[in-house]
Formats: C-alpha cells, structure tokens, sequence
C-alpha cells in the first residue's frame, strides 16, 4: 500500500525512510569510519534516515564536526546546516576552501585569529604563541569553559575532542589531524590563512599576553647576578608580569621558529 493513503495523521517516524547519498569531499574523509572512507575523495556514505534530520546532524552522525564543513550542496544546491533533509537527495560536503564554486555560499567565518586550545594541546599552544598567535589556554578547563571562552571572545576551539567540537554553541573550530605538535602548529597556520598575521616573539609562552620592550632598570632587582651582567634588552608581558631577554634559551625558540616557518 502506498504510504500516502494513510493521510498526514498517520504518518508516524517508523514510515520515514530516505535514503540520502554524502559526499565528503577534500580530506573531510579522515573523520568517516576506516570502511568507509575513499583511497581518493571524495569518500561516499550512504545513511537511512527515519525522522526528519538537519543537514548539521547526517555530516555529524557520520563522525564530520561541523567547524570542518565550509559548504555543503544539497541536490547541487547550497544550503545551511539548519537546513532539513525531507526528500531523496545527494548532500556534498566541501571542508575549508579559499577557492571554489559558491563563494558567498561558504559557511565558515574567514579571518579568524584568536583560540582557545583544550588541556591536551600545550605543546601546538606554546608553538602559536612563539609565532605571537593569540591563544587562550588554561590546561585544568572544562569542556563547558572552553566552549564559553570560544562563544564569549568569539575565538576558534583547537581540540582533538570530536563530540565536544559538534556541540551546537561552536561556529568555529579545528581538529588537528596529526598527533604532533609541529605539523599541527602548521596545520592551524594553513588552516586559518594566519602566514601573513604571524608576528614571532611578540607574545608571552607562558600566558599569551602581549610583550613590551622594559628597561634594564625597571627589572635590574628582579634579575639573577647573571642576567644582571650578561643581558641589556628585556621585555616583559603585559598581562602576567614574566619578563624575558635573550639568554641561551633563546636559540631553541629560534630554531623552532625557523623549523615552522620553512614548513609554511
Ligand atoms: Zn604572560
């Protein structure tokens, strides 16, 4: 018997089922299942839906957060992840793109520069900062913070914590795929188009506040005997007071400066 002949008060969520082709396109296949992801994109899933289900829901039921989604054509047809899918329709999911078909139909903010970063992330932290990215972490936060800081200074949530990256409150965010601090320093920099903004040791490694060029005067009593001897030029952080000048220390950072720069 057709569906239909039991009129709209009988259409209850165990006679709904459609089937909806998705298409993730780039490298948003590194989220799917091992199975189901593609040699070559895009990777190609199939779901059946039994209840009316937002677009934000079907990428997210196949394990993609919705901070990595830039585009998604429903049908050929841009749409929102609002939208709800009610007929039998093919979904593309596009990740993050300067380039490409419906520019002004892109669903990621562009010119993002400041973060919050989850606890797990000190390392990519420290990296950002030496290259004077704007992060806000603090490692003992809850997801609840975290998601507060994102939503209240409108920064981008960097975190390998995929549940806590699809929760509705985020706009913005980004999952490192690489478990190592270097290629996921690299990786936020493409990501966020940040090359041009990077400003190296402008900002303090332990809070991330701004740095200020202080006289050796002003910081002569705080200063080992010898620091005191040694060093002339020294800066001090505006927000937690941590001065810095150019001891021995300071050749590592310049190295990993360089080392991430070569890498952009
Ligand atoms: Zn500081």
């Amino acid at each position: 018997m057709a569906a239909g002949t039991d009129g709209p008060g009988h259409s209850g969520a165990t006679d709904f089922f459609l089937p909806v082709v998705i298409a993730f396109h780039g490298d948003l296949g590194f989220f799917l299942k091992r199975q189901e992801r593609s040699a070559q994109p895009p990777s190609v899933v199939t779901r059946i839906l039994n209840r009316k289900t937002s677009v934000k829901d079907v990428i997210e039921a196949c394990g993609v957060p919705h901070p990595e989604v830039d585009l998604i054509l429903a049908g050929g047809e841009p749409v929102d992840f609002s939208t709800h899918v009610e007929t039998r329709t093919k979904l593309d999911v596009c990740p993050v793109s300067d380039d490409g078909p419906f520019p002004s139909a892109r669903l990621q903010a562009r010119g993002v520069r400041t973060f919050v970063a989850d606890g797990h992330l000190g390392k990519l932290v420290r990296d950002l900062r030496l290259l004077g990215v704007d992060v806000s972490y603090r490692p003992e936060a809850h997801d609840r913070e975290l998601l507060a800081t994102a939503v209240r200074e409108n920064r981008a949530l960097l975190t390998r914590d995929r549940p806590l990256l699809m929760h509705r409150m985020l706009s913005s965010g980004y999952y490192p795929r690489s478990q190592f601090p270097l290629e996921q320093t690299v990786e936020v920099v493409q990501r966020f188009g940040l090359a041009q903004t990077l400003a190296p040791f402008t900002r303090c490694l332990r809070c991330g506040g701004q740095l200020a060029v202080i006289s050796k005067t002003a910081v002569i009593d705080h200063l080992e005997p010898l620091t005191r001897l040694y060093y002339d030029d020294f800066q001090q952080c505006l927000n937690c007071g941590q001065t810095y000048w150019r001891g021995s220390h300071l050749q590592k950072l310049e190295q990993r400066v360089k080392t991430l720069i070569d890498l952009l």
